[in-house]
């Protein structure tokens, strides 16, 4: 190849790494802008203020601490080096990770500390530290500390589409095991608030004295929106039977004995539509669990968001809007199709606590270059594990949540897709504006 030949070639190499790159670090100007907005949290599981933190449960009804092994993401694992930035940033707490068990003591006094010194203000305290001034706290109850205006409920609902005997989806798998027990705990409780000791006799009844009222209850509860964990209990695939169809199968294994399945999946599907009709008279979002994880036994792919097809474009359910929690990955792209959709939307919680910024900021990029209405901030701050508490999980999310959109949104201005203002405007918009006009805040 001669030199001029050579020359021209690089210069094309260059040009076309440069049309493949996205935008590697946040435009400072954009960057600044992103910093100072008080955001919304989609999504998060706070936990109550001390001392009723050591024995609060409510933050799930499905714990992931009962799940078994599976090949953690590397944001999971307790030698992730933004852990140790999270310590420092909200405990002054600053020692070479992994931690020993002296190390994790040590940690733990560190949070206690500054935990004893917020006292009931703490949760409160943790969202401060972390950009966000209302937190969406999927909780089954919510509890001390974690109140309005800080915080709205976001309660769960799975309980009732499993009204009958689950011993056999139970069974499926070990970490189902673990869920069934779980629901039936919820369950009771929902029966124990309608003022009965076991479900009526007919599904009449159990619509009219349960389900109804527990999503009114909810509602009057402060409750903003209803969050369903179904696909680590079911795949999203959610036929449309009637309601003489499934009456007699409710109406023949209430009282116990196995039902017969492809039968319980058919009552199961008539629930979930029935319930986010009820979700969409009252004013109620419906949360769904979309995110291909956690757990060993997860289904991936029966909780492929394009699953759910169906139920978005059933008319009787264009009052109900949905909330794709965790942006439905890996099905990414998949979600940026959906957000055509007029009744649905997604948050980037969850994966803006396992993706790098610059990884997220390219899916990020598609959905506001599609539908930027309906792209929600979220964290998923969760107790994870001693070391990953919610608000570690809480403060390193909101940073790579930020860092996301920075990214994009930078991306956009330099390819001359959008000025300035626009960058602004969107930032504003995923941060909080969008969730204040979903939820009519
Ligand atoms: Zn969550």
């Amino acid at each position: 190849m001669n030199a001029a030949r050579k020359q021209i070639s690089l210069a094309m190499a260059a040009l076309l790494a440069a049309s493949l790159c996205v935008a590697q670090r946040s435009d400072p100007e954009i960057a600044r802008q992103i910093a100072a907005i008080q955001a919304i949290d989609n999504h998060a599981h706070p936990v109550l203020a001390p001392p009723l933190d050591a024995s609060d449960r409510e933050f799930d009804a499905l714990p992931v601490s009962s799940l078994e092994p599976q090949s953690d993401p590397v944001a999971l694992r307790p030698d992730f080096p933004l852990l140790g930035a999270a310590w420092k940033a909200l405990y002054g707490f600053d020692v070479p990770l992994p931690l020993d068990a002296q190390g994790i003591k040590q940690l733990q006094d560190a949070r206690k500390k500054v935990a004893a010194q917020q006292g009931e203000h703490f949760p409160a305290w943790v969202l401060a530290q972390a950009g966000i001034g209302t937190m969406l706290a999927n909780r089954v109850g919510m509890g001390r500390g974690v109140q309005p205006p800080q915080f709205r409920w976001v309660p769960y609902v799975d309980a009732l589409l499993f009204p009958l005997d689950n011993g056999a989806l139970a069974a499926v798998s070990p970490d189902r095991t673990e869920f069934f027990a779980l629901e039936s705990i919820v369950r009771s409780r929902f029966l124990k608030e309608a003022a009965l000791s076991a479900p009526p006799a007919t599904l009449a009844k159990y619509l009219q004295q349960v389900v109804t009222p527990t999503l009114e209850r909810h509602k009057l509860g402060g409750a903003v929106a209803e969050k369903f964990e179904v696909a680590y209990l079911r795949s999203f695939d959610f036929s449309d039977p009637s309601r003489a169809e499934v009456e007699p199968i409710y109406a023949r294994w209430i009282g116990g004995g196995q039902p017969d399945g492809a039968g319980y999946k058919r009552l199961q599907d008539f629930l979930f539509r029935y319930i986010a009709m009820e979700c969409g008279r009252l004013g109620l979002a419906v949360h769904l669990h979309a995110l291909g994880g956690f757990g060993s036994y997860y289904s991936i792919n029966g909780g492929n968001p394009l699953l759910l097809e169906p139920l978005f474009n059933d008319p009787r359910l264009r009052k109900t809007n949905f909330v794709l929690l965790h942006g439905g990955w890996p099905f990414v792209r998949e979600m940026a199709a959906l957000l055509q959709k007029p009744n649905v939307y997604a948050d980037i919680s969850s994966q803006s606590l396992t993706m790098t910024p610059h990884t997220q900021a390219q899916w990020l990029r598609e959905w506001l270059e599609i539908v930027p209405e309906k792209v929600l901030f979220g964290t998923d701050g969760y107790p994870y594990s001693e070391q990953l508490g919610w608000p570690e999980a809480t403060w390193i999310a909101g940073r790579n949540a930020r860092q996301a959109l920075g990214i994009a949104l930078t991306g956009m201005l330099e390819d001359g897709e959008i000025t300035r203002q626009r960058a602004g405007d969107l930032a504003r918009m995923v941060l909080r504006g969008n969730a204040e006009a979903l939820y009519k805040f």
